[in-house]
């Protein structure tokens, strides 16, 4: 699965992909990480980008396009990924979708998480103070006004991304102002409808199946009452079976049916052709009969 995660700074983006990631066993791209390790370990990369990102503007396509088209060849990439803070602008979406085709991968959505800007000013206030609490380093373009800037920056070169991927029918828009785990659910179920995962991909089972979540819920060993999933599991296979035994039995009915309807026309042109064969016989066949007799 391969999908793309967009809204300003402060949105939630971060962290529903964090959630995917555990949910579905795939990877999280995100630029921003990737260039902040980039400016911590001090590569050329990163010394371009330092500033540009201090200030909050955005730095150059031809870069984040170089870091994201590399991490996606990486072996971790081949299971799917969720892209968070890129692409940020028409040309590296448009990237995007070249480098997308010439790897053969298909994108299956862009979730657009739709937020109340007067409200992310709160919600990055509230994120600096935990990292600090936590004693966490916070960082540089966490500040209101770089964070004023950021907003600028994506009401004016990112916002156009949401007709871009409206127009190619791949956009799907969440409230993102709703609890994180209404909007994980929120997220999950729009995949569900776009086919982009499958209906028994629960929460932290990583595919597993219903059968197997549901006998994880049963008691080990203490003989206790199975939870109902248990018991829905448990009847399952017996049920199944019971519906193939119904459809080969149904089968066998046909093909006797079928078989019964061959032997009565069958039957039918049996009885037409000797008719014929008598009638014919009493006009020509005694005669050639006889010659034949006759020679021998
Ligand atoms: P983020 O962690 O996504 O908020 O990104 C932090 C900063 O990294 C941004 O403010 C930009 O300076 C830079 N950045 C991240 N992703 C991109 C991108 N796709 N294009 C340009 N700059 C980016």
């Amino acid at each position: 699965m391969r999908i793309i995660l967009l809204g300003p700074p402060g949105s939630g983006k971060g962290t529903q992909a964090q959630l995917l990631v555990q949910r579905y066993g795939i990877v999280q791209l995100s630029t921003g990480e990737m260039l902040r390790a980039a400016v911590a370990a001090g590569t050329p990369v990163g010394l371009k980008a330092k500033e540009i990102m201090a200030s909050g503007g955005l730095v150059p396509d031809e870069v984040v396009v170089g870091i994201i088209s590399d991490r996606i060849d990486q072996p971790d990439a081949r299971n799917g990924f969720i892209l968070d803070g890129f692409p940020r602008t028409v040309p590296q979406a448009e990237a995007l979708d070249d480098l997308l085709r010439h790897k053969h991968l298909k994108l299956d959505a862009v979730i657009e998480l739709r937020v109340n800007e007067s409200a992310l000013l709160n919600r990055v206030e509230a994120r600096v103070a935990q990292m600090r609490e936590r004693g966490e380093e916070v960082r540089v373009d966490d500040t209101p006004e770089v964070l004023t800037k950021r907003l600028a920056s994506y009401r004016s070169q990112t916002e156009p991304l949401i007709h871009y991927y409206s127009e190619r029918r791949k956009l799907s828009t969440i409230d993102g102002m709703m609890a994180i785990d209404e909007v994980t659910r929120a997220i999950h179920r729009q995949l569900l409808a776009l086919g982009a995962v499958e209906p028994k991909t629960h929460a932290k089972t990583h595919g597993k199946s219903h059968a197997r979540s549901a006998a994880k819920a049963v008691p080990a060993k203490t003989g206790a009452k199975k939870t109902k999933a248990a018991k829905k599991a448990a009847k399952r296979p017996a049920k199944m079976a019971k519906k193939s035994a119904k459809s080969a039995k149904s089968a066998k009915k046909a093909v006797k049916g079928a078989k019964k309807a061959a032997r009565k026309i069958a039957k039918k042109m049996v009885k037409k052709t000797a008719k014929k064969a008598v009638k014919k016989g009493s006009k020509k066949g005694p005669k050639k009969v006889t010659k034949k007799r006759a020679k021998r």
